[in-house]
Formats: structure tokens, sequence, C-alpha cells
């Protein structure tokens, strides 16, 4: 019998450490080879098991985000089966490199995996790429279309400030403006790092192939990468996923609480992370 309490979970921020564009399917799909870790700011959700779906999206970032059969957290439902009643309280930008959705839509599923007893059904991957790798948010090398997950061991405390400079990048177009789909994967094994210096140091033989052509769709990542490149804290700044989300590397949190103090401008988020 399903659990009519309501199941309270939270959807982090999903940060691509790297992300190498490695080919493309014949069905039109990129192949991709990328660090992922997760963050300790995110979504915060409500979920109880109800007769029919209802979404209800609050907090300081719920402007726009769709509240009906367009979320991605009520195609999370249809996909588990099971209606539900769903607060999303919005905390990070839409459209913006971190998997808000697909973090929203996981958190989902486990709360109804929890409510109901139920194991998650397969095929979570229909309802995005990133999806798979939200489930059990934990570092992770993501390749295939994101459907080949390989766990990493425990990372060394990694910290980071998050930059959105408030323009929203469609993946389609910044895949579409891409040059080459056919680019080198990362390095077959991957070493263990025992501090933040040295995963960033091997970081900068990575790299993410969507950020040149994000960078000519919205300028202003450019300007934003520039500016974290030049803060004295900054051990390695690059852009996740397809932006306009950036994020600049550091040793401890209070380095990237400095580096956020210095660079807030009116209309840009800005979020000191713990990575995990
Ligand atoms: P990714 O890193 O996977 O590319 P993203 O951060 O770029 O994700 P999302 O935050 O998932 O993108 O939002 C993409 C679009 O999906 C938005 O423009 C929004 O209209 C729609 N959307 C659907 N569900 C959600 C949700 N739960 N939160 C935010 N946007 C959503």
């Amino acid at each position: 019998m399903p659990t009519e309490r309501p199941v309270q979970e939270f959807a982090p921020a999903k940060i691509n450490l790297s992300l190498h564009v490695t080919g493309r399917r014949s069905d039109g799909y990129h192949l991709l080879d990328s660090l992922v870790v997760f963050a300790d700011v995110g979504d915060h959700l409500q979920v109880t098991t109800a007769s029919e779906t209802r979404v209800s999206v609050t907090g300081p970032r719920a402007d726009g985000v769709p509240d009906d059969a367009r979320n991605l957290v009520w195609k999370a439902a249809d996909h588990f089966g099971q209606p539900a009643d769903i607060t999303l309280d919005k905390y990070l930008p839409a459209a913006a490199g971190i998997g808000g959705g697909s973090s929203d839509a996981a958190a989902v599923l486990r709360a109804l995996a929890q409510a109901t007893g139920r194991s998650i059904p397969p095929g979570t991957d229909r309802l995005g790429a990133d999806l798979p790798v939200c489930i059990a948010p934990q570092a992770a090398r993501l390749q295939g279309v994101g459907e080949l997950i390989t766990p990493l061991p425990p990372l060394p405390a990694i910290h980071a400030v998050l930059v959105n400079p408030g323009v929203e990048v469609a993946t389609p177009k910044v895949f579409a403006a891409l040059r080459s789909a056919d680019n080198p994967p990362m390095f077959a094994t991957l070493p263990q790092w025992p501090d933040a210096a040295t995963l960033a140091q091997w970081l900068r033989g990575t790299r993410n192939d969507l950020e040149p052509p994000s960078v000519i769709l919205a300028p202003v990542i450019g300007d934003v990468l520039t500016r974290l490149r030049r803060q004295p804290e900054c051990l390695l700044a690059r852009m996740s996923g397809s932006g306009a989300t950036c994020f600049a590397l550091t040793t401890t949190r209070a380095r990237a609480e400095a580096i956020a103090a210095r660079i807030a401008v009116p209309g840009w988020w800005v979020q000191p992370v713990t990575l995990t």
C-alpha cells in the first residue's frame, strides 16, 4: 500500500567538471565522456502519493518553471506509474547546465520508491540523458549517451563558486553550434586525486567541448570565465553542461565564499558550494 505521508527529497545541482563530446549516434544522440559531481545547493521537494498528479512550484527561482505536464517532475510521476502531489521549491536556475529538471525528476522517483516500496522502473533515460546519474547523486564518470555510469571513489574535499549570468542557453542550440562531435575521450583510466589542487591540475588536461559554442551563443559566459580566472583563489574555471553556469574550483569553502563576495553582479546567481 502506498503511504500518503509526504516524503521530502533534496535535488542537488549536477556539475560537469569535464564534458567531452566523443561522437554522434545514428539516432542523433551525442556520445559523452564526463566527470560529474553534485553540489550542496539544490531544489527541495515534497512528494505525496495521490489519485492524480498536481505540481506546485514555489521558491526564489520558481518564475517561468512550468507547473503542468511539461515539468520533468510530472513526467517522473507518469514514468513511475504513481500519481503524486508534488511541491517543488526551486532554488536552481532553469536551463542552466546544472541539471535542475533532471535532478528534480530523479528526486521524485526516489520519493515515490520510498512511498510505495516499489523500485524505480527502468528506462529513466527517456526522461533525459542526465537523469540516470541523478538517481543516486554521487561523483561518477558518465559515458555513452549518459547511461554508462561508473561511480568514482570518494573525491578529496572540493569547493567551488557557481556563477550563472542570468542567460538561458538551450541545450539543442549549443549542440547544433558544436563544430565537431568527434573529439577525443578522457583518459581511459582515472587516477585517484589526493586533494583539490591535484584534481584541478588533472582537469586541465580535460575539456568541456560545449564551452566554445556556448560562449559564441552567449558571450557573457566568456566574461564570467575571464572574471573567475582572474581570482587568486581560483584553481580552475570552466562551464558546466551546456551552460550558462560556470564554476571556479577552490581549495576551501572560505576561498569560494571570498570569490562569491567579490564577483557578485546584480542579476547573476552566485553560489559558494561544496562538491561531492
Ligand atoms: P541540463 O544540465 O540537463 O542541460 P538544465 O539545467 O540546462 O539541464 P533544466 O533546468 O532541466 O535545464 O531546464 C530546461 C528546461 O526544462 C527549462 O527551460 C524549463 O522550461 C523546463 N523544465 C521542465 N521541468 C523543469 C524543472 N523541474 N525545473 C526547471 N525547469 C524545468
